[in-house]
Parts: structure tokens; C-alpha cells; sequence
């Protein structure tokens, strides 16, 4: 295979579009790449993800200015190669046509669904997860047969130069291709005539996005934000909530879409869950400010902004507890310390402002009804975590709550999940990929009928005479 990738990375207007032709044209020419062919794209990225990992695992570091390997192994590198392993062992199976019912109006024929390849598929990458964030949406569209451009984050500058670099030594340019760049770049890209677009990223650069696509009529996938709650039961063990939430709270410093927000705890355990929380981090995170376990925050800007949300919460009275077990400074470093809000209100940027950042406002509440209504009062969440032991009462709150994806009793593994879809709710997002949902996401559902030599239809065509359609029903 010749690669023939432009050099330098291409950003104008005109390369962006240059590119995608190409990719249109090369689509066409291949309509219907076979499943030996996308398995041996997947495996392809498969081997340069093996062959990178310790580059990607580096960049990761020198983007966040200090990342903790095993996040980046088990955030970015293990989660592609499980969802590269599961299309490879049921790609078949999705790639077969399905065959359906045929109506007694249109008999004799075959009714058929097949899951075509949209074409082109673009992907717009944030800065939380550079790797996984471009390359699990990458797998889902190879999958399904498609070439795709990926546009990674200006704020992860390393991650997307090494991913457009391992990208470029696989895959030809009119393939998969990766371009780099800022806003002004990320404009041009999402107002392309994709096949199919998918955004991660904040709510508020996803509406521009839609807009940009509707101008195409582009289908989109958001993967957006917002503010996920944990809800304790009275009767959870505080020292379990306080270690699962603390886990998700703490990887890559909470700079997770999913991490929990705030936390809904019963108002007379508010105290006792802080301490168990503070206890729980300490141990997770003996020291932060030279731990390369603790994730530093990814730029001075995004630090100041999660700063702004305590000295506005302290400033409006709340109780900030930042949990810092060695007592150590955090000026000249962008770490900062896991940080309890007690007494947060609405008024508090922390709760008007999805966190992103190692920051847990705890929050009373007196019934669950209550606490229910606070969730329901707010954006619907991508994520909703319950701790409960009791099944019943856990498939009450299933049933009671909107939410992209839930773990009970646990945060943020769900979307390590592969053979279930993950995805948003309103404000959160749309659409669905991973498994089998990213599969039929990325491939257009083609309804064929197909007719044998007996002309059937002449039965109900005109001159109608006595014909009566409501015989046939
Ligand atoms: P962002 O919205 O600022 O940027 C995301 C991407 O959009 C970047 O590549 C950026 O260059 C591009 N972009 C910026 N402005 C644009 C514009 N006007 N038009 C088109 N594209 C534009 O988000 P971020 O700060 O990189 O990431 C943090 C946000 O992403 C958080 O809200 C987080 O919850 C969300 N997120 C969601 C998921 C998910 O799967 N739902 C995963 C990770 C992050």
C-alpha cells in the first residue's frame, strides 16, 4: 500500500476540502470494503497502538505536564484495543444483512436491511482523552466500512502530533487522515459535508457544531458534558462511596465528562462522607504536587478556572476543604488538590458550571423524592451514579431518572464498557457509539426490497374494478 499523507499537516480551507474529496472519491471506488479488510485496518491500528505505547503514554505526560501512565494505559490504549478485539469477534455477524417481514401488499419479494458504509466520517477530538477520544470513534467508523478525517485538540498538542504521525504510517491520506489545529481549524473542519460527524466536546462548541452540520445536513453524534450526580442511599457504607466516587473523581483530576460532579448525600452523613472521602483520597494520594500518580490540570487557564469556582463558592459562604495530606504548595505547578465544597448553593459557579476538575461539591438532601427532584430540576446528565446495595429500590431510580449511561454501586467504568452503547441525553449529547450502536451508527440502515420475476404488483395496480386494499389487511 503507498501512503501518500500531505506535508505539511493540512489546515486551510482548501487543503480540508482537497482531502475530503479525496476521501469521497476513494469511498466510491470501494464502496463496500469487505470484512477482511476492515479487520486488517483494525489490526493495523492495533499494531501501531503496541508499537506507540510508551510515545503515547510520553505525550500524554507532556501534554497534562504530568500524566500518571496506568490512567493513560487504562484510559486511552486498553479501552481501544478491547474495542478493536470486540468488532473483530463480531463483525460478521453485524456486517450481515438482516432479513425482515414482508407485508402481504408487496409478497412476492425479500425484505432485507443492509448496514452500508456512510462514507466519510468526521471526528472531533477534546483534550481529556486525546488517544481514546479520536481513535474509539476511529474503530467504530472502520468498522463499519468508512474512511474518516480526524481533527484532534489544539490544548493536547503532543497526543494529536504523535496520533497524526501513527496514523499517517498505516493509512493512506484518502483513508484516515488526521489534521491538527485550533478553533479556527475546528470551524472549517465541522462545516464540511461529512457523511457523518461526531463531536466530543462542551455543550455550549456543540450547538455550534450542529448548527455547522445542519448547513449539510450532516448526521451528528455529540459526545458532550454536564454535571453527573452520585447519589448515596442512607444505608450505603459511607467508606465504599467515599473510595468508588473518589476514583472517579481523582482519575486524570476529574478531568473526566464523566466524573461526578456533586455528590447527593443524606443530610446527616454530609459530615461523616466528607471525612470518609478525605480519608479515602489521602491514601489514594499520599502526597500530589511530585506524585506521578495525580494528574496535573491540562493548562494555566483551565486551573484558574476551576480556582474561580472556590474563591467564588468561599466568597459565597460555602465551606472549601481542599485535601492536601503533605500540606505542600501548588504555585509554579498546574496540580491542584482535591477540593470538597460543603454548602455549595445555586448560586455558586461550582453548580452552575459543569466542574471538569478535581472539585466535589456535597450536597444534603432529606428524601430521596428531594433529591430526585434536584437531579430532574437540572440539564439531563451523561452519567448517573447510585449507591445502594438494594436492587429493587436501584431499578426505581433506573426507572425514574434520564441519564446517557448509569453505574449503580460504582463511577465511570461503564464507559469502558464495549458491547453497550455510550452516549448523552439533551444537553448531554446524541446519538450513541461503542459496540453494536457505534456500528449501525456509522452505517447508513438501507431498507431493500427485492422482487422475484412474478409481477404481483399488477394485482393492485389500476383499473382498481372492485379491488378493495382493506381485503389485504
Ligand atoms: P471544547 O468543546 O472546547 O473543544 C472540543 C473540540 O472542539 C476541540 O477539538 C476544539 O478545537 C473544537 N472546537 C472549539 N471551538 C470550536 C468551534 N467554534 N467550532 C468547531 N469546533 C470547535 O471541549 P474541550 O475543552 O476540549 O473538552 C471538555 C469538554 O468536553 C467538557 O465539557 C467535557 O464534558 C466534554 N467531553 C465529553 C465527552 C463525552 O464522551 N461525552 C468526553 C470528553 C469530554
Amino acid at each position: 500500500m503507498t501512503v501518500t499523507q500531505l506535508s505539511p499537516a493540512p489546515t486551510a480551507e482548501s487543503d480540508l476540502d482537497a482531502l475530503l474529496l479525496a476521501q469521497k472519491k476513494a469511498a466510491l471506488a470501494d464502496p463496500m470494503p469487505d470484512h477482511a479488510s476492515r479487520i486488517r485496518r483494525l489490526d493495523k491500528l492495533h499494531n501501531a497502538i503496541l508499537d506507540n505505547r510508551d510515545r503515547m503514554i510520553a505525550a500524554c505526560r507532556a501534554d497534562f505536564s504530568n500524566r500518571a501512565a496506568a490512567e493513560t494505559e487504562m484510559a486511552e490504549i486498553g479501552p481501544v484495543l478491547e474495542g478493536i478485539a470486540y468488532y473483530r469477534k463480531r463483525l460478521k455477524k453485524f456486517m450481515k444483512p438482516q432479513r425482515r417481514h414482508t407485508p402481504l401488499v408487496a409478497m412476492p419479494a425479500r425484505v432485507e436491511v443492509h448496514y452500508q458504509p456512510v462514507g466519510v466520517v468526521g471526528i472531533v477530538v477534546p483534550w481529556n482523552f486525546p488517544f481514546f477520544l479520536g481513535l474509539s470513534p476511529l474503530v467504530g467508523a472502520i468498522a463499519a466500512g468508512n474512511r474518516a478525517m480526524i481533527k484532534t485538540s489544539e490544548y493536547a498538542p503532543a497526543s494529536g502530533a504523535l496520533m497524526q504521525e501513527m496514523l499517517a504510517e498505516i493509512f493512506a491520506e484518502d483513508e484516515i487522515t488526521v489534521v491538527t489545529g485550533g478553533v479556527e481549524v475546528a470551524t472549517t473542519f465541522t462545516k464540511l459535508p461529512f457523511d457523518h460527524l461526531v463531536f466530543t466536546g462542551s455543550t455550549q462548541v456543540g450547538k455550534i457544531v450542529m448548527r455547522a452540520a445542519a448547513e449539510n445536513l450532516t448526521p451528528v453524534t455529540l459526545e458532550l458534558g454536564g454535571k453527573s450526580p452520585a447519589i448515596i442511599h442512607p444505608d450505603y457504607p459511607l467508606d465504599e462511596a467515599a473510595s468508588r466516587i473518589g476514583f472517579g473523581k481523582g482519575f486524570n483530576a476529574g478531568q473526566i465528562c464523566v466524573s461526578p460532579d456533586y455528590v447527593l448525600c443524606p443530610r446527616d452523613k454530609v459530615d461523616a462522607f466528607a471525612a470518609a472521602f478525605t480519608k479515602a483520597m489521602s491514601r489514594s494520594y499520599p502526597s500530589l504536587r511530585d506524585n506521578d500518580d495525580y494528574t496535573a490540570i491540562i493548562t494555566d487557564q483551565q486551573k484558574a478556572r476551576l480556582e474561580s469556582y472556590l474563591s467564588d463558592a468561599e466568597a459565597k459562604g460555602a465551606n472549601v476543604i481542599r485535601i492536601n495530606p503533605k500540606d505542600e504548595e501548588f504555585t509554579g505547578t498546574r496540580k491542584m488538590p482535591l477540593t470538597i465544597v460543603l454548602g455549595a448553593t445555586d448560586e455558586m459557579l461550582v453548580m452552575q458550571e459543569e466542574i471538569f476538575g478535581p472539585i466535589l461539591p456535597i450536597l444534603p438532601y432529606d428524601t430521596m423524592d428531594a433529591a430526585l427532584a434536584y437531579v430532574h430540576e437540572r440539564p439531563r446528565p451523561l452519567a448517573l451514579y447510585y449507591f445502594d446495595w438494594d436492587k429493587a429500590r436501584g431499578d426505581d431510580i433506573l426507572a425514574r431518572t434520564h441519564s446517557g449511561g448509569v453505574c449503580i454501586n460504582d463511577t465511570v467504568m461503564h464507559v469502558g464498557v464495549d458491547d453497550m452503547p455510550f452516549g448523552g441525553i439533551g444537553p448531554s449529547g446524541m446519538g450513541h457509539y461503542h459496540g453494536e450502536e457505534g456500528f449501525r451508527t456509522f452505517s447508513k440502515a438501507k431498507g431493500v426490497l427485492r422482487k422475484g420475476k412474478i409481477n404481483a404488483t399488477a394485482f393492485v395496480a389500476p383499473p382498481w374494478g372492485n379491488f378493495m386494499y382493506r381485503q389485504l389487511m
